[in-house]
């Protein structure tokens, strides 16, 4: 084979072809990584796809410069993962390979940045390693007591005792620096004080990163109940006629208890499974809950982790022990495996499930599928509020369907109340964004030293703030946003491009210095929350407070340990988790989700309500949930308050049917983006001309998005709907011709074309 085609990480369409020199002849494999170099002076790691013979015409043909694996860092399968992906998602095959390997692995011009741990690791010189000579050690270091203790601590770490009496450096345990420093409760100045006189001495070693706690696979399983046993059996005998079944069991009915049985299932078939939650967030409660069970058979892989330790686990997953649970979030389904057997899709109604930016704009809990597909494997999804198109395929038997309706223990589903903010707000009985009945649900609790959530879907202080007397509100000058006031930054905020500007003391516009805040984010709500009921203690869970892990295991831990009595948080608080002490749940303004424009706001907000409603009441008592709205005869919220399901989905899909939705419909959307709005007029209108040719009644728009501009650029949308029975290769074909046509004319060179499927 003479010729290889590759993927290059960048954001281009399709594979690229290089010769092969005889010097790397042998070598070079499909799914291996080769140096080449691209351009007049760039060189990138590529991934090679192909190898041929076929001497590509008409373009002049570079060598490869270096093969990077001994063996493949890709499987067969992952490679035909990428192509689907690239295929479906209408986006460059380089785009993929981005998305897909950890950093460590694809850097540009060489520099693979992986590099091996090196942990510091202490060991007694070889001078000293004599009895004569340690005794002397301690004589002189009379004077120094902390020296002394910390090179006793050494001794005894390093079991000195036994290889000094038997004269044998090979016996001494080695010690690592760190440990050390901690344990002797020392510093690096006394360190380096032992080193300075030649008894001590530092040196590297290479380690992993991956946890070596040793945690044994204790493999107990709970009992399950019988209703639990059921759903069990029946998922097994679904799987008998569809590779996927859906787990439709409500909040706390135990799913996890069944996912648990099903992983022990598979690994007794010896067969790897990949457990997909849709966000960092759900992880620690979870993977805590499975290790106790499963051990070290199981990985964790997010992208809060570090690029090496992603690397580390990539290259434990091609060894011949690789773990044999998975579990993480979107991008694990990149990950190689060689035997998987079974996928499960925790909460697959989730939307962080989906990426929006940059390309591959995928979904994850699709991508998943497509992964099981193509393993032989089983799918389980699993969600207490599933979404419309997984439902819809249940009831089309495209997916077999199991319920579970009964909680663990029985315990009953919350009581929902609904309270008209607008009525509290005629009768002046509001105090801030809290009803008189939600104060008296929270007062209650808290005097019962029960806990409290609340729900707000806006972070920050207050969403704008404004001139009392012209109406002037801040703006950000890139996106076409006002911005959101922080007030413990003392700052405002574009939550679009993270642009900041100061509080003016006075309005820019008429120089008055009434200016007000207007609404209210979840910051202004832990304040008012002090105001009300001082002696609570309040923590809150939003963006902005849990940007590292540790801050949202903080809060999380002392929640759970009852350290916490109300907890403030956007839709994180609505996530998976399981509390104990919770009674009262406020749900603060459901309009804020309903009036989204986004034909699946209903959708999202009876998940979002329904989930935050299921974290109430969890044992022995039923919990209470004050659901405020100023529309509180919508059907939507009365089917929160039903716990109904079914009828959201009926309501939904009608709605869906009449204007040709998702999932009765295929949806894409073209997005063009330009600096210039009068440019980008041109162009959106000539597109939709363009599509209109071809696909006629199917195209919408060119529209104005909400947004209309993010980080300086101006955006136009158009939407296709495309029927089910339409053939959807042809669809994506002709949809990137007409992405390759305008992006060819000089006049749009600067534009951005790009898709959404789905
Ligand atoms: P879900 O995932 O459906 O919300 P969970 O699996 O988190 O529900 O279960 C809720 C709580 O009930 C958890 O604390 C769990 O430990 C407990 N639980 C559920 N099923 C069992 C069981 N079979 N044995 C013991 N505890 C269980
Ligand atoms: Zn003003
Ligand atoms: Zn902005």
């Amino acid at each position: 084979m003479r010729y290889v085609d590759v993927i290059l990480p960048l954001p281009l369409d399709g594979t690229f072809t290089y010769s092969i020199p005889p010097s790397l002849a042998g070598r070079v494999q499909p799914g291996c990584r080769l140096t080449v170099p691209f351009g007049t002076k760039k060189r990138y790691s590529a991934i090679a796809l192909r190898l041929h013979d076929e001497t590509p015409v008409n373009c002049q043909v570079k060598e490869v410069i270096e093969v990077l694996d001994e063996s493949p860092l890709l499987l067969p399968s992952q490679l035909q993962l990428w192509q689907w992906m690239a295929d479906y998602y209408l986006c460059p095959l380089g785009s993929v390979y981005k998305a897909a390997l950890p950093s460590g692995l694809k850097e540009e011009d060489e520099q693979i940045s992986y590099k091996p741990k090196l942990v510091p690791y202490v060991r007694l010189t070889e001078t000293y390693f004599e009895e004569a000579q340690i005794i002397n050690v301690f004589l002189d270091l009379k004077r120094a007591p902390k020296q002394a203790s910390l090179l006793m601590k050494y001794l005894e770490m390093s079991k000195a005792a036994a290889a000094l009496t038997l004269k044998n450096p090979q016996l001494l345990v080695e010690v690592e620096k760190q440990e050390l420093l901690r344990q002797a409760d020392s510093n690096t100045t006394l360190f380096n004080a032992l080193v300075e006189k030649g008894i001590l001495e530092q040196y590297d070693k290479q380690t992993d990163r991956l946890d070596h706690d040793e945690i044994p696979a204790d493999m107990v399983l709970h009992l399950l109940s019988p209703a639990q046993q059921l759903a069990l059996d029946k998922i097994n005998a679904q799987w008998q006629e569809h590779n996927v079944v859906l787990l439709h069991g409500v909040t706390s009915s135990g799913k996890t208890e069944v996912y648990i049985h099903l992983i022990h299932q598979a690994l007794e078939q010896n067969k790897q499974v990949l457990y997909l939650l849709p966000e960092i967030v759900l992880t620690t409660q979870l993977v805590n809950r499975l290790k106790r069970v499963f051990g070290n058979r199981l990985g964790v892989y997010h992208s809060k982790y570090s690029t090496e330790m992603r690397v580390e686990i990539w290259q434990k997953q091609l060894s011949t022990s690789p773990y044999d649970i998975i579990v993480g979030v979107r991008s694990s389904v990149f990950l190689p495996f060689q035997h998987l057997g079974l996928v499960i899709v925790d909460e697959e109604h989730e939307t962080s499930f989906k990426q929006q930016d940059p390309a591959p704009r995928y979904h994850g809990r699709n991508v998943a599928l497509m992964v099981a597909h193509a393993a032989g494997a089983k799918t389980l999804l699993g969600t207490a509020t599933p979404s419309l198109e997984t439902y819809y395929n249940c009831q089309t038997g495209k997916y077999g369907l199991v319920e579970l309706f009964e909680r663990y223990q029985q315990v009953t589903l919350p009581d929902i109340q609904v309270v008209n903010i607008a009525e509290e707000r005629r009768k002046k009985m509001m105090t801030g964004p809290f009803t008189s009945v939600l104060l008296q649900e929270m007062n209650e609790a808290l005097q019962n030293g029960e806990q409290v959530i609340l729900f707000q879907n806006r972070r920050g202080y207050a969403p704008t703030i404004e001139c009392h007397t012209c109406g002037w509100v801040p703006r950000c000058p890139h996106c076409d946003v006002s911005l959101t006031f922080h007030k413990r930054l003392n700052q405002m905020t574009c939550h679009y491009c993270g642009y900041t500007d100061s509080v003016p003391c006075r309005c820019p516009n008429c120089e008055d210095e009434k200016i007000e805040t207007i609404g209210f984010g979840t910051e202004r709500i832990e304040d008012q929350i002090r105001e009300v009921f001082p002696q609570a203690r309040v923590a809150r869970m939003d963006l902005d407070t849990t940007r590292s892990r540790q801050g949202y295991e903080q809060i999380l831990r002392d929640f759970e340990q009852g350290q916490t009595d109300i907890l403030v948080g956007t839709q994180m608080v609505t996530k998976g988790l399981d509390f104990d002490r919770v009674s009262v749940v406020g749900i603060l303004n459901a309009d804020t989700m309903l009036n989204l424009p986004d034909f699946r706001s209903y959708e999202h907000a009876f998940q979002m309500m329904a989930q935050v409603a299921g974290r109430a009441g969890r044992r022995g008592k039923q919990g209470r949930v004050i659901l405020q709205t100023k529309t509180p005869d919508l059907p939507v919220v009365q089917q929160v308050v039903n716990h109904d399901y079914k009828a959201l989905y009926a309501d939904q899909l009608t709605e869906r049917r009449m204007f040709h939705y998702p999932p009765l419909y295929r949806l894409i959307n073209v997005y063009m983006k330009h600096r210039y709005e009068a440019t980008l007029n041109g162009l959106a209108y000539e597109m939709a001309n363009l599509l209109r040719k071809v696909f006629g009644e199917r195209v919408l728009g060119p529209d104005t998005p909400p947004i209309a501009r993010i980080q300086s650029l101006y955006i136009r949308k158009i939407v296709l709907k495309v029927e089910p029975e339409a053939n959807l290769k042809e669809v994506r074909n002709r949809l990137r011709q007409a992405q390759q046509y305008f992006m060819a004319l000089d006049k749009y060179k600067a534009a951005q074309i790009y898709f959404e499927v789905d």
